[in-house]
């Protein structure tokens, strides 16, 4: 296991867009893109709102909705705040619930060490779905959207999708 209590992580690969799709036939437009991850320790909290912020300007869309969501079983997308001392506790909370070790607890674990990962990506959430209003993100003032890594060390993707006009 590499750098367990690592959680605040800011050495992480982010690359950008396999797919990005654009139509806009009718009044409605559609937009559809992929951001993928690839985080260097098994867990880490990432914050996304710019990346949505750049899919958004990218749509053109003025008046909407954005869904983010995480592709895999072991991420979740959340908002909540940036901030490190609330960070840790997500973490300190997550572990309690769902501690990874011993991985021999879950029934899971026969192939894989994981199932603490599905258990708290359950718990953070896979989705979060924001307003578009006047060409912007409608969240609150504290509100930021993070991926919740919780199985990392591999490459995964968050699905970007966004519809209005
Ligand atoms: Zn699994």
């Amino acid at each position: 296991m590499i750098a367990e209590n690592n959680y605040r992580c800011s050495i992480v690969r982010i690359e950008d867009c396999l797919t990005t799709e654009k139509s806009s036939g009718g009044a409605m437009k559609s937009y559809r893109k992929e951001l993928w991850f690839e985080v260097p320790t098994r867990r880490a909290l990432i914050n996304i709102t710019p990346k949505v912020e750049t899919c958004l300007k990218e749509s053109g869309i003025k008046e909407g909705l954005v869904l983010v969501n995480a592709m895999h079983i072991t991420a979740s997308v959340f908002i909540n705040d940036d901030e490190p001392g609330l960070h840790h506790d997500f973490e300190v909370w997550l572990e309690k619930l769902a501690p990874h070790e011993p991985v021999s607890q879950y029934r899971h674990n026969v192939a894989e060490d994981n199932a603490d990962a599905h258990l708290k990506r359950q718990i953070m959430g896979r989705e979060v779905v924001v307003a578009v209003t006047e060409g912007k993100l409608d969240l609150g003032p504290w509100e930021q959207i993070f991926y919740g890594e919780f199985d990392g060390r591999r490459r995964k993707r968050v699905l970007v999708k966004i519809i209005g006009e």
